[in-house]
């Protein structure tokens, strides 16, 4: 069965084609720059050479039909014909309470979805039309969304309903719902599996530290905390974005500094977090050597990301009763031995001990922990396209 992943953002469109039977990867790319000047396609179908396609392309529907065209091309595609793609399997950020799992996407999901574009204004408009575009392109396939809200639904409600008149729940679906549902599920589960232990019998507190990052506490196979929020805002100190903190300070600070709505939310999404405080990048790279040639305030913006992670891993191993396992992933998780050793840093008191040498690895499944540290310390590279791929075949088998 060969299955197409697409996760569309507001700009850009991921792909890759999977042929289910392995699971072997036969292409992937990103569609750069939609509907702006210089729009690119860059595609690499495996075991042939790369490809970079400049065209314009004014919406999704536009760039989607350009990366069938590529997908299907004689000399560089890796399939002949579009009839080869059995189904689309599509990354949808938010479905709200709606949705606890992935589903075959009907009239009805679609509806659901457009209902949820309240809560997801950036993401959930181009993870729609990737849809539709796709029930445009190609009529008669089965289409799957995947829902980086659904893993976090098994959350209870000590967890997910935050201190405040408890009408705006009931008014607002102003809760709880998490985000990077898809990593920490395939993380954590490959944890598992790498340690040859039973997932529905395991805590598991996994740290998908990325441009966006967060960290989800996952007890016998089901998410009952994470540190995102109602929106992606919440929780650890991010590339651009706040994290927690006093909430007191958006009004004051809109008052201060006279700022609409949309000036305040720009601040705390895009110019708060490493970004803020170092004032040097978004990029752990740049911040990190920054910090390496004497940057004060890029040491200090590594130090409060770092220590948060630390708090929230002693917060969920409290939440869920202890911990067998901690997982980093993404970005930073996958590629910086520095920051995984320091964030585990006095940690030892609750049984974890990582082993430098072993620490030292990128991006691919390793056990990072000493021999006799109590708990296990694992990096285990995410694949959430792998995820959704999965998914999507399970569900068309089933129909
Ligand atoms: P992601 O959002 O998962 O693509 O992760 C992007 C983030 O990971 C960026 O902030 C990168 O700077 C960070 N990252 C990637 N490689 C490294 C590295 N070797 N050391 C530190 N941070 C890294």
């Amino acid at each position: 069965m060969n299955i197409l992943v697409i996760n569309c953002g507001s700009s850009s469109l991921k792909y890759q084609l999977l042929d289910m039977n392995g699971e072997v990867l036969m292409a992937k790319g990103l569609v750069e720059r939609i509907g702006l000047e210089g729009a690119q396609l860059k595609n690499e179908t495996t075991g042939k050479e790369k490809e970079v396609i400049v065209t314009p392309m004014k919406n999704h529907k536009e760039a989607l039909s350009v990366v069938l065209r590529a997908l299907t091309d004689e000399k560089l595609g890796a399939i002949k014909d579009l009839s080869e793609i059995d189904a689309c399997g599509h990354r949808v950020v938010h479905a709200g309470e709606k949705f606890s799992g992935s589903v075959l996407i009907t009239d009805e999901v679609m509806a659901a979805l457009e209902e949820c574009i309240e809560l997801a204004p950036l993401h959930n408009p181009p993870n729609i039309t990737g849809v539709k575009a796709i029930q445009e392109l190609i009529p008669n396939i089965v289409n799957i969304g995947v829902f980086d809200t659904a893993f976090h639904q098994t959350m209870p409600k000590e967890s997910y309903i935050y201190p405040l008149p408890y009408e705006y729940y009931k008014k607002y679906g102003l809760r709880r719902y998490g985000f990077h549902g898809t990593s920490h599920r395939y993380v954590s589960a490959r944890a598992a599996e790498v340690l040859d232990m039973d997932y529905n019998n395991m805590k598991i507190i996994t740290c998908h530290l990325g441009n966006g990052a967060s960290v989800a506490a996952i007890k016998n196979g089901k998410s009952v905390a994470t540190s995102m929020g109602f929106t992606p805002l919440e929780g650890l100190a991010m590339g651009t974005r706040t994290g927690d903190m006093d909430p007191a300070i958006v009004t004051f600070l809109m008052g201060k500094e006279n700022l609409t709505i949309k000036e305040m939310d720009n601040i705390l999404n895009k110019k708060s977090g490493v970004l803020g405080i170092s004032g040097v990048s978004s990029d752990f790279r740049d911040i990190e050597n920054a910090a390496d040639e004497g940057n004060e305030r890029a040491q200090l913006a590594i130090d409060i990301f770092r220590v948060r992670v630390k708090k929230y891993i002693a917060a969920y191993a409290a939440v869920m009763g202890g911990v067998d396992a901690v997982v980093f992933t993404a970005g930073l998780g996958e590629n910086s031995p520095v920051d995984r050793k320091n964030i585990c840093d006095g940690l030892e008191f609750m049984g974890i001990k990582i082993d430098d040498e072993a620490n030292n690895v990128r991006g691919k499944d390793t056990l990072i922990s000493t021999k006799d540290s109590k708990v296990k310390v694992l990096l285990i590279p995410t694949n959430e396209e792998l995820m959704i791929a999965r998914d999507t075949k399970e569900i068309v088998e089933a129909l």
